[in-house]
């Protein structure tokens, strides 16, 4: 029989010992996230040996060359090259107009060699380009961010097996997941509403039959309505702002923040916390995501998780067609 240690460490979950009185478990996104790559690398490869080659390909489409992004595309490039997914990268000077992005869009919306296409955003343009627009000319069935308009509807509407989800609210599901705890029947806080993370994690909860509370900057009792959630999905962009004594004792936290603070003891001058007080919540909370180290690295995973999901869908499609 497995010892609890050991079921832990498979599952990614560890016991938190920052400090003598914290009782949460921590999740980590970094063992998840791993667990998650070798599944996806095996997939391919048997991809690869039973379509005589075929490879998923994933295109990353950037306008403009900011630092952020260059970083977070590099990323995503290392994972798809360790995975086998085929990814290539596209950039268009920042002089590029509106038009001329949705024209490259659309050619790549029509190669049938791509099976994913991202834009990274923000753009990065002396030009003025409605976002809405470039997100919603990605064919849906390539949108493997999940941020067209068809894939958040059929999101939004429950029918979670013919839209891509988009990548961080994924990566939260998968870390819940790993903990055990069943989501069916439990009261879930989401804070924020924002496309890429608070409202289609607010459907994922919902559509896994929690009842749902969506919190945001005009929310009037957010220490409240925290204090009720059995599963608390922050992503509000607000350095610490959840505090451990609002946290209800048992709960599930997963923190997406990403904020940089002052910190004079690092040679940065700078280091990274979540929207979640980390050393009060992990003193309540049943299970705790760690930022760095938790939401962060499954992001990645799950954008290459949509990749491969694509490719498999694609050699259905042309499966049946025959
Ligand atoms: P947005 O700024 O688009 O949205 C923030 C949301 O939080 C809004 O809905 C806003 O409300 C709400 N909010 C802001 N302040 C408060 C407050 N005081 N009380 C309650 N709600 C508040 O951010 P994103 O959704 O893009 O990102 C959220 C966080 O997640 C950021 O820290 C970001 O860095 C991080 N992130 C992490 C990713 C990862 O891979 N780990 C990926 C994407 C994001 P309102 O709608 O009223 O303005």
């Amino acid at each position: 029989m497995l010892s609890l240690a050991t079921l832990s460490l498979r599952l990614g979950v560890s016991s938190c010992h920052g400090s003598r009185r914290s009782i949460a478990t921590v999740i980590s996104g970094i063992k998840t996230s791993k667990l998650v790559r070798e599944r996806l690398k095996a997939e391919v490869e048997a991809m690869k040996n039973q379509f005589s080659g075929f490879r998923p390909s994933l295109v990353v489409l950037q306008v403009g060359d900011r630092d952020d992004s260059n970083l977070y595309i590099s990323t995503k490039l290392k994972a798809a090259a360790e995975i086998g997914i085929e990814a290539k990268h596209v950039r268009l000077p920042s002089s590029t107009t509106q038009d001329e992005v949705l024209r490259s869009i659309r050619s790549i919306n029509e190669d049938d060699s791509v099976h994913g296409l991202i834009v990274q955003l923000p753009l990065d343009s002396v030009n003025a380009i409605d976002n809405e627009l470039i997100t919603d000319t990605v064919s849906p069935e390539k949108d493997v961010d999940g941020l067209s308009c068809i894939n958040a509807g059929k999101l939004s509407r429950g029918d979670l097996k013919h839209c891509f989800i988009p990548c961080t609210p994924n990566g939260c599901m998968e870390l819940i997941r790993q903990t055990g705890v069943s989501v069916a029947g439990k009261h879930a806080v989401v804070i924020g509403r924002s496309k890429i993370v608070g409202a289609p994690m607010h459907d994922l909860l919902l559509w896994s039959h929690a009842t749902v509370t969506t919190c945001h900057s005009k929310t009037a009792d957010l220490p409240e309505q925290v204090g009720r959630a059995d599963i608390l999905v922050v992503g509000a962009g607000r350095a610490e702002m959840v505090r451990g004594e609002w946290v209800k004792e048992g709960a599930v936290v997963i923190d997406c923040g990403i904020n940089h603070i002052p910190d004079a003891t690092k040679a940065s001058g700078k280091r990274v916390v979540g929207d979640v007080h980390y050393a009060s919540a992990s003193q309540r909370a049943g299970f705790i995501t760690p930022v760095p180290g938790g939401v962060g690295p499954m992001t990645v995973a799950m954008l290459m998780e949509n990749t491969v999901q694509s490719a498999q869908r694609f050699l259905l499609k042309n499966q049946l067609r025959r």
